[in-house]
């Protein structure tokens, strides 16, 4: 289980992979024969049950709405992008597409996490915190 939960915070996760976490867990939970063996999987099996929306944004958006998994953080607010580009001259690696006055996005397998968007997007339309991106989901 472990393993793939770090499979899924490296951003290599998938969709299968939350059900194969979810029946191992039931399975421990199940067959296991002292209490601390039934309960250790109490943590996945919940946040599975109550924080879907954060695996599905780390297996199938690649972002880690918390801005806690380094290879999964930053992402651009398109409400609040009103294309200036500068995000676009401030990459190294040419992450960001977008041309001016459109929405731009961020290529996070091309993404290094230096960060250097955030700090010159005018009007902080750049973004790794969890409440952005349930926004961003719920519409
Ligand atoms: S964090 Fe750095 S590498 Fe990633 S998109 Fe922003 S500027 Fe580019
Ligand atoms: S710097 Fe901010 S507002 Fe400008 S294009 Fe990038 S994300 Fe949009």
């Amino acid at each position: 289980m472990l393993d793939i939960l770090n499979k899924i915070c490296r951003g290599d996760g998938t969709m299968e992979d939350l059900d194969t976490l979810e029946s191992l867990g039931n399975m421990v939970k199940d067959t296991s024969l002292c209490g601390l063996g039934q309960t250790a999987p109490n943590p996945v099996l919940s946040t599975l049950k109550h924080f879907r929306e954060e695996y599905i944004a780390h297996v199938v958006d690649k972002v880690c709405p918390a801005g806690v998994c380094p290879n999964l953080t930053n992402f651009i607010i398109t409400d609040k992008c009103i294309g200036c580009t500068k995000c676009v001259k401030n990459c190294p690696v040419g992450a960001i597409t977008g041309k001016v006055k459109q929405k731009h996005t961020i290529d996070l397998e091309k993404c290094i996490r230096c960060g250097a968007c955030k700090k010159a997007c005018p009007v902080n339309a750049i973004s790794s915190k969890p409440e952005d991106w349930k926004a961003i989901v719920n519409g």
